[in-house]
């Protein structure tokens, strides 16, 4: 018998031994295996061939069998989950598990579509020697001529067992890079200097605004890459811009080899192109954060499109950064990474700034005469606003109208009315699982929670007082939508938000709308702001952007400022100037003073020379430690406990006082956490290994808590 330690998905920092008779087939490191657990079984990944264990021999138990559907994962793939459940905080197995598409998550074997294989040397000679068994010489007779996708059939396993067929990759097509253009100067200047660092780690930051063809540097590198025989990983947010960006990327590289990776994908499709990927069969990968775990033997070239984007950061589970595992994972690879934003985060350009990550500028955009919008400020305190619009953009929206060309007007909060209340006695339609306020969706009727989905009907009258006269207070994108209709009767009002474009296709159906001209005014939230190109779009109208500027959150600006220069870029991308009004309050607040004359890196500096000051990241690094229970009390209980059984502090870290999270209740859990502090990413790195380690020993009864690093939300 021998032993196999396995990793499993379970929240405990440890492995699992395992017995397994050789006689049952060969097993290796990496490999799937299905073990017994408690009274059911589960599925994990072999991480180490023992030669003994602790477990008493009467306690250990026997795999119920070794899974081959996947190769066995390799050294450089458990190097990097290894890395990730270190700096993360997070046991090694929920982290593998974390990081395998769902499929493999399972304790049962993947039925694989046909894939290739070959005849190996011993194949051949086995040709000339044909074996007994019919259907295992018809695939050998089969394969004579070169590789082919094979079904699985008992044979094909024969023949794999007894080594006279091997997997192979497809015969590849040969790539036919499509160029649209030629590349501006700036362009090709970017192109170069990450061309030059292929076959070894660089980090580049590629900071070109809006509309100055960022993607189209991307298209040439990834071209680079597949002449080369090398594998690309872009990493792209999580939004509706994927296919999009597919069907650009397909369009452009021909021949190539391409998957995607997202979370929409169905199961077996995300699994067997992980397979592709891991086989090296893929080319290019294009997908979401969780695409940053796909294994690649060949990985010559990282991309990170829209890098800022907090979508990069997972929320729960395992809280990891894909930008920042992106980089990781092209060191350890050799390779150039590339990192590309207009509003690049303060972290990565911190990093340009002091040399590490070398900046590459695209200042214009590239298309003949577009130029960057007119951002002007409408002073609320002159001009005021009727119905959310102020006359000034009112008579631009008009003459957009008269012109045939589109308004955009944003407003980044969906729903009819942020809240219901009752003027009679002060009710306030509250969340019954959260500390926020029910936000009122009318054309369905319903009340929402945006933070936990509850739903409740729109009540009749004041639950509190009986009061019929109860109203939507504020104004979401439903009712803007409305007031817009009116104000504008002859316009197609059309609305872009989160609830409009929920079902499958629904965004698709919209864009094709407004790119072919059937829609004249749009309403919409951040899903706009990114990266969509609507050539007749020439006017860009903000609304109630202050809410955002006066918030405690030290990164409020730093997202506000993207946000803003992100819809901004949505005006004027074609030979028509563009023109962006933001509606105010605080027209002489340096965050908009930077907005009209598009100066991210000037606002930049000054938001890291403030962040260098107050002692807030990235000069300093960051952890929580968070609680939630049912009671506050007994959460903030745990984290005093949890500060009790803490090591020894070292004098580089600092731990702050448990306190309620800014939002303290959500789903029903009331939210405690305790902020720790450091200049020392080591320091803090050791203190929390140590500190984890005590934390997993603790009663922690009915808290539940974890570790974030570097966390976004506080
Ligand atoms: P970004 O991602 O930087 O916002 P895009 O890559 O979407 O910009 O490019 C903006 C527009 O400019 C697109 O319509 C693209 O087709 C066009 N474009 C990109 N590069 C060139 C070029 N070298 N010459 C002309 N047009 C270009
Ligand atoms: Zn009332
Ligand atoms: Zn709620």
């Amino acid at each position: 018998m021998s032993l196999l330690r396995v990793a499993l998905d379970v929240p405990l920092p440890r492995l699992f031994d395992y017995l397994w008779d050789p006689q049952e087939g060969p097993v290796a490191v990496g490999q799937r295996v299905v073990v017994p657990f408690g009274n059911g079984r589960k599925g994990g990944i072999v991480l180490e061939l023992p030669a003994a264990t602790d477990i008493p021999p009467g306690k250990l138990r026997r795999a119920e069998r070794v899974l081959d559907d996947l190769p066995p994962l390799p050294p450089d793939w458990l190097e990097l989950a290894r890395f990730c459940a270190e700096y993360y905080q997070r046991p090694l197995g929920e982290v593998i598990h974390a990081a395998l598409p769902p499929r493999f998550r399972r304790p049962e074997p993947l039925v694989l579509p046909p894939s290739h294989y070959r005849l190996t040397d011993a194949g051949r000679e086995a040709l000339q020697n044909p074996p007994r068994s019919a259907a295992q010489k018809a695939l050998l007779q089969q394969l004579a001529p070169g590789p082919a996708a094979l079904p699985a059939s008992p044979a094909r396993r024969e023949l794999l067992r007894k080594g006279w067929i091997a997997e192979s990759e497809p015969p590849p097509a040969a790539l036919r890079f499509i160029e649209e253009y030629s590349l501006t100067p700036a362009q090709n200047q970017a192109r170069q200097a990450i061309e030059a660092a292929f076959g070894r780690f660089q980090p580049f930051l590629l900071l070109g605004v809006t509309g100055s063809g960022k993607t189209e540097v991307y298209l040439h590198l990834v071209a680079e890459a597949v002449r080369r025989g090398l594998q690309a990983l872009v990493l792209v947010p999580e939004i509706n811009l994927t296919p999009q960006l597919e069907q650009q990327f397909r369009q452009r590289l021909q021949g190539a080899t391409l998957v995607t990776l997202n979370s929409a994908l169905a199961e077996n499709e995300r699994a067997a192109h992980w397979l592709a990927a891991q086989r090296g069969q893929a080319q290019v990968v294009l997908g979401t954060r969780l695409a940053v775990f796909t294994p690649l033997p060949r990985l010559g070239l990282v991309v990170v499109d829209e890098e800022h984007d907090a979508s990069f950061k997972q929320q729960d589970g395992v809280r990891y950064s894909a930008r920042d595992l992106a980089v990781y994972r092209a060191s350890r690879a050799g390779a150039p990474v590339v990192l590309g934003s207009a509003t690049p985060s303060l972290e990565s350009y911190a990093h340009a700034e002091s040399g590490r990550y070398t900046l590459l500028e695209l200042p214009e955009r590239a298309r003949e005469g577009a130029r960057l919008p007119d951002v002007r400020l409408l002073d609320l305190r002159s001009e005021p606003a009727q119905d959310g619009l102020c006359a000034a953009l009112e008579a631009a929206v008009h003459a957009r109208l008269a012109r045939g060309e589109q308004s955009l007007i944003f407003l980044n909060r969906r729903g009819y009315a942020p809240v219901l209340a009752c003027p009679a006695c002060g009710w306030a339609s509250g969340c019954p699982r959260c500390t926020a306020h029910l936000v009122v969706h009318l054309a369905e009727r319903r009340l929402r929670c945006h933070h936990c989905g509850y739903v409740a009907p729109v009540p009749r009258h004041c639950p509190q007082c009986g009061n019929v006269d109860i109203m939507p207070f504020g104004r979401g994108t439903q009712r803007l939508e409305e007031l817009l209709a009116r104000r504008f009767p002859e316009a197609r009002v059309l609305r872009i938000d989160s609830d409009s474009t929920r079902n499958k296709g629904s965004w698709e159906k919209l864009r094709a709308r407004i790119a072919a001209g059937d829609a004249d005014i749009l309403v919409g939230t951040q899903i706009l702001a990114k990266g969509h190109d609507f050539p007749r779009l020439t006017l860009v109208g903000v609304l109630n952007a202050d809410a955002a500027l006066l918030a405690a959150d030290y990164r409020a600006p730093e997202r506000l400022f993207a946000q803003l220069y992100q819809v901004a870029g949505r005006a004027g991308r074609a030979d028509r100037p563009g023109e962006v009004l933001v509606q105010t309050r605080y027209p002489h607040h340096p965050l908009y003073a930077a907005l009209v004359r598009h100066d991210y890196k000037g606002f930049a500096a000054a938001l890291l020379r403030e962040r260098e000051q107050a002692g807030f990241p990235p000069y300093v690094f960051e952890a929580v430690l968070r609680a939630e229970s049912r009671d506050m009390n007994e959460s903030i209980a745990f984290l005093q406990r949890a500060l009790g059984c803490a090591p020894p502090r070292p004098e580089a870290v600092i731990v702050f006082d448990p306190v309620p999270m800014s939002l303290p209740r959500l789903g029903g859990w009331e939210r405690a956490h305790l902020l720790l502090q450091s200049r020392s990413r080591r320091a803090l790195q050791n203190f929390l290994r140590e500190w984890s380690q005590a934390l997993y020993n603790l009663k922690a009864g009915a808290v539940r808590w974890h570790i974030e690093v570097d966390p976004l939300e506080f």
